[in-house]
């Protein structure tokens, strides 16, 4: 059978059209990210309208580029959570109305279900799997037992780790560098870090350093390097918008230090899953998804400490783990093969900005 995907609840209008087996056959992405970048974050209302003029466009194209016809698909997949309101709303709407118009079954995604089961594309992985979701909205440390059965081990007491780049690359002023300019802020801060003579130089604080759960906290970080940044910059007597000099080492230090606060949270979730029997000693997996996990050096940070426990660790291909449309059919694909009710249309009250992703363990885990 063949889905289609959709995907508005951001900044990024993404469409695929993909079969059972997760063979993309067709797929479309409208990235907003560097008109957002000018206004320093997404704007909801930007993001919106920008979502209503290439909706069409986009399902469109995802359609033409897998050479199949709207009444040939077999069901519509939409993202109804969580997410921007009017960015969801639009994705939605689009999806009622082709559902209603050609009489197709709509399967409504939770995007950070997507974003963690997306990797079954790509890697041989049977439940159950811990995956770590970091993004730009999001940090989450969860047990997968099943498509549609999510276990809270861990998420972030403050902001998300994409966030929290994207504000240190402008703080930067990142992107007053040309090859930067048109980068998301963690990719911008992924490049200079690369270009580092002394990754060494700047130490960060553990955040959460003796909590024994899996929680996470970056502010701390963040402010942890403001405070360095505006040491140099007096200490150089730079003002406006130039660059510190050791711009390239300090990204290169902060990155080590979201590396290392994200392992030792990796840690505690392998060690409460292992204490209680939830992962098949046969089959140890860990998958790692999000915008962030795009990161070469913290993926690799996550492979090593995975690794230390026995673990296999995995990521989607660095497009697919930014928001995408592939993510949103092959959620469809899953819940379709698992024949969970089927319907016709979706109330908009399934509409959901905050929705939290599965039945926490937190309070557990200790
Ligand atoms: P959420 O999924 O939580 O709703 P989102 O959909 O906005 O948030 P994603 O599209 O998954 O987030 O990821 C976007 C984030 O990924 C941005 O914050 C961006 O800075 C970050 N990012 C992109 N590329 C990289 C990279 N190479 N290194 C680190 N971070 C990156
Ligand atoms: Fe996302």
């Amino acid at each position: 059978f063949t889905i289609l995907g959709i995907e508005t609840s951001c900044d990024d209008t993404g469409c695929a059209v993909i079969d059972g087996a997760g063979n993309v056959l067709g797929e479309s992405l409208y990235s907003q990210n560097a008109i957002h970048v000018r206004y320093g974050g997404v704007n909801p209302f930007i993001a919106h309208e920008l979502h209503r003029e290439h909706i069409e466009t986009a399902v469109t194209e995802a359609l033409s580029t897998a050479k199949i016809k709207i009444k040939d698909i077999d069901a519509v997949a939409v993202t109804v959570k969580p997410g921007l309101l009017l960015s969801l709303q639009v994705g939605v709407q689009y999806a009622k109305y082709i559902c209603m118009e050609y009489n197709k079954p709509i399967i409504p995604v939770h995007h950070m279900e997507a974003h963690a089961l997306v990797a079954r594309i790509y890697h041989n992985l049977p439940f159950p799997f811990i995956v770590l979701l970091i993004s730009g909205g999001h940090c989450l440390l969860c047990l997968v037992q099943d498509v549609n059965q999510f276990f809270l081990l861990g998420e972030s007491l403050d902001n998300a780790p994409g966030e929290i780049l994207d504000k240190v690359a402008r703080r930067m002023k990142l992107k007053n560098i040309k090859e930067y300019s048109q980068l998301a802020g963690g990719k911008a801060v992924e490049e200079a870090a690369k270009k580092a003579n002394n990754s060494q130089q700047f130490q960060f604080p553990l955040p959460l350093n003796r909590n024994r759960d899996c929680n996470f906290s970056f502010s701390g970080l963040k402010d942890s390097l403001v405070r360095k940044l505006i040491k140099k910059e007096k200490e150089h007597g730079i003002t406006g918008d130039c660059l510190i000099p050791e711009y390239n080492d300090l990204c290169a230090s902060f990155q080590i230090a979201l590396a290392e606060h994200l392992g030792h949270r990796l840690e505690r979730a392998i060690i409460f899953c292992e204490e209680k029997n939830l992962i098949n000693p046969n089959n140890k997996n860990i998958v790692v998804s999000g915008g962030v996990a795009c990161n070469d050096f913290i993926f690799k940070s996550m492979q090593f400490v995975a690794g230390k426990s026995g673990y296999s660790c995995y990521r989607p291909p660095p497009k697919v783990c930014t928001d995408n449309g592939i993510m949103i059919a092959w959620n469809g694909v899953e819940k379709l093969k698992k024949s969970y009710q089927i319907q016709y249309d979706l109330p908009l009250s399934e509409i959901d900005p905050i929705a939290p992703l599965g039945k926490s363990l937190i309070h557990e885990v200790k």
